[in-house]
């Protein structure tokens, strides 16, 4: 399903984001930039070494990416030509900042993009897997993050929400189409 915000076509597909077509996927990577499971390392496989080379890089440079913050590699062989990879906060209960974490991750990798001129992206559920943050309350905060962007700037022509699982594409479809 879409809708369009302010000029940017806002679109929500259940997949695998490693397939995207977008200019740029986005990466719910861990601190260390070094890889892990879930879509880090679904991106690793799919991408290969060139986009591991540049975070061993990039983390050798300023130590890794601190959580709600976000860097950008090459998509190396993905269809993206570009991944920006962000941290996103491990639930803990709700009462450590985790939402407004987690939304900074949205606005982080939005600023980023920006920066790069990158005009399409594909945003993972971020936090919705190994951290374990609820579901139905992470796509409250994606959706918040990512429509304020969208209010204040025309920079993006297409962004999309890649949702794995079955209950984040229904939850997405939800709100989405409440907009
Ligand atoms: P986190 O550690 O941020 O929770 P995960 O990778 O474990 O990261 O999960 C984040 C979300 O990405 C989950 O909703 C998970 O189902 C989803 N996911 C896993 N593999 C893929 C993939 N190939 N494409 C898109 N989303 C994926």
């Amino acid at each position: 399903m879409e809708t369009t915000l302010n000029g940017t076509k806002l679109e929500v597909i259940q997949g695998d984001i490693t397939q995207s077509s977008m200019a740029c996927i986005v990466n719910a990577a861990n601190s260390s930039l070094l890889g892990g499971g879930g879509v880090d390392g679904a991106i690793h496989r799919a991408g290969g070494r060139r986009i591991l080379d540049e975070c061993v890089r990039i983390r050798s440079e300023r130590g890794g990416c601190p959580v709600g913050e976000a860097v950008i590699t090459t998509g190396g062989n993905l269809k993206a030509q570009y991944v920006i990879h962000t941290v996103g906060p491990v639930w803990k209960g709700g009462k450590n900042g985790e939402a407004e974490k987690l939304g900074n991750c949205y606005r982080s990798a939005l600023r980023l993009a920006e920066e790069h001129g990158i005009s399409s992206l594909s945003f993972p559920n971020i936090s919705t897997g190994i951290y374990g943050y609820p579901k139905e309350q992470a796509v409250d905060v994606a959706i918040e993050a990512v429509t304020d962007v969208l209010a204040r700037k025309q920079a993006f022509e297409r962004i999309q929400f890649v949702c794995f699982d079955r209950q984040n594409y229904d939850l997405y479809v939800e709100r989405v189409g409440a907009l």
